[in-house]
């Protein structure tokens, strides 16, 4: 299953990437993680990165696009995937095409998480991160951790990311508009794009996508607990 996941900013698309690819047994692809990885690591691609993700503008689709054509190289990708944050313009959805073209295999669905902006807002504003790099997601108001600042699941400090700051979620709300936002007209054109309310908890949300993608029934276990 290759499942493409759209939506603003705060949506809980890593959220529900990683359940999902927890209980699909796929690799959870996201490409701000690979670019927040490159900038811990200096490479040079971090380094032209980290500026325009502190702004909370994408970077070049020529540099992104690579990442990705290298990551869907790897063979762990070969029974499907949970893409997250990619396509985000015009040009990623023709070079995504071609990928997919050259592999000889197709997207499964697109699904848009739909949440309106004054939620989106809030939830960033509280949005906490696990440090460990095993991208547990935490949240001040609705999903707190059990201790303060620490990740339940490994004992990690919590941080929030650099544009997680409210101007910069405005800036990243107003490239969503702009830039990806249009994009779910070309998936519905072709067929793939499924709608799906991202409001309510975390455990409505994934259970509606695995309704989305037909595949309802009891969450597992390690899903339900959110690990
Ligand atoms: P995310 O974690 O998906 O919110 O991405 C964080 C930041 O990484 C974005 O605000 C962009 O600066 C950059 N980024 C992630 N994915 C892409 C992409 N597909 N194209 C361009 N920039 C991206």
């Amino acid at each position: 299953m290759r499942v493409v996941l759209f939506g603003p900013p705060g949506a809980g698309k890593g959220t529900q990437a990683r359940r999902l690819s927890r209980r699909l047994g796929i690799p959870h692809l996201s490409t701000g993680d690979m670019l927040r990885d490159h900038v811990r690591r200096r490479t040079a691609l971090g380094q032209r990165a980290a500026d325009l993700i502190d702004a909370g503008q994408l970077v070049p689709d020529a540099l992104i696009t690579a990442v990705v054509r290298g990551r869907l190289r790897h063979p762990d990708t070969a029974g499907g995937y949970v893409l997250d944050g990619f396509p985000r313009s015009a040009f990623q959805v023709t070079a995504l095409d071609t990928m997919l073209a050259e592999t000889g295999t197709a997207l499964t669905a697109v699904l848009d998480l739909v949440v309106d902006e004054e939620e989106v807002v809030r939830r960033i504003g509280g949005r906490q991160i696990c440090s460990r790099d095993n991208g547990h997601i935490f949240h001040l108001h609705s999903a707190p951790a059990a201790v303060r600042g620490l990740c339940d699941h490994c004992g990690g400090e919590l941080y929030q990311r650099a544009d997680d700051t409210p101007a910069t979620v405005r800036d990243r709300l107003a490239v969503h508009r702009a830039s990806t936002a249009p994009l779910t007209a070309h998936y519905a054109g072709t067929g793939l794009l499924r709608t799906v309310d991202a409001t309510g908890t975390t455990e409505e949300v994934t259970a509606r996508i695995l309704q989305t993608l037909g595949l309802p029934g009891v969450l597992d276990t390690a899903v339900a607990q959110g690990s």
